[in-house]
């Protein structure tokens, strides 16, 4: 199995572990503990190799109870349902970063300010905008993602490290090339 079906995994047992997401209504008081033993299986799942995993669970666990919060989206005014809490987790991380000194600064904005999705879709979405000034520049470099992984070889990167650990998975900053040229501009 690859990395990225082992973080796909990863990421519905966390989410699950969030999301207070229901398969049966009926049975509230085995919700948490039947929960519980799904985000096990999901785990022991990855250290099995197994695939098909993630279209099985999408039908019981795709709907959670109710968001986390509502975003109003500072630009436009528009109002976003916030169903997970990635947005605190990669704050944690930018807090960390700013806590060693760097010049690193994080927020949500809808992908229509953004200027990711065109004014007259009819979608929108929240996005997250990071900004991060090296020491030697003279500008922002801004960059959009909504995805941890991309916010941990960030951090990685900007701590000199070769690696990072996440879900318990350590990942070399190599394979992360891509993402690191998007969120610091090189
Ligand atoms: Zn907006």
């Amino acid at each position: 199995m690859s990395k990225g079906d082992k973080i796909k995994i990863l990421a519905a047992a966390a989410a699950l572990s969030v999301s207070g997401a229901s398969c049966s209504r009926a049975e509230n008081d085995n919700n948490d503990m039947e929960k519980q033993s799904l985000i096990e299986k999901l785990k022991g799942l990855v250290g099995k190799g197994a695939k098909t995993v993630m279209p099985e669970m999408a039908m019981c666990y795709e709907v959670p109870a109710q968001p986390n919060e509502e975003f109003t989206c500072p630009q436009c005014g528009g109002l976003f349902y916030v169903w997970d809490n990635s947005f605190e987790d990669i704050s944690a991380i930018i807090e960390r970063l700013k806590a060693k000194g760097h010049d690193v600064k994080v927020e949500r904005i809808c992908k229509k300010c953004a200027g990711l999705i065109p004014k007259e879709s009819n979608d929108n979405d929240i996005t997250f905008k990071f900004s991060y000034k090296a020491p030697d520049a003279k500008e922002y470099h801004i960059a959009y993602s909504t995805n941890i992984v991309d916010f941990y070889a960030l951090e990685a990167a900007l701590n000199g490290d070769d690696q990072f650990v996440i879900w318990g998975d350590s990942i070399p900053l190599s394979e992360k090339a891509d993402a690191l040229k998007n969120m610091l501009g090189r």
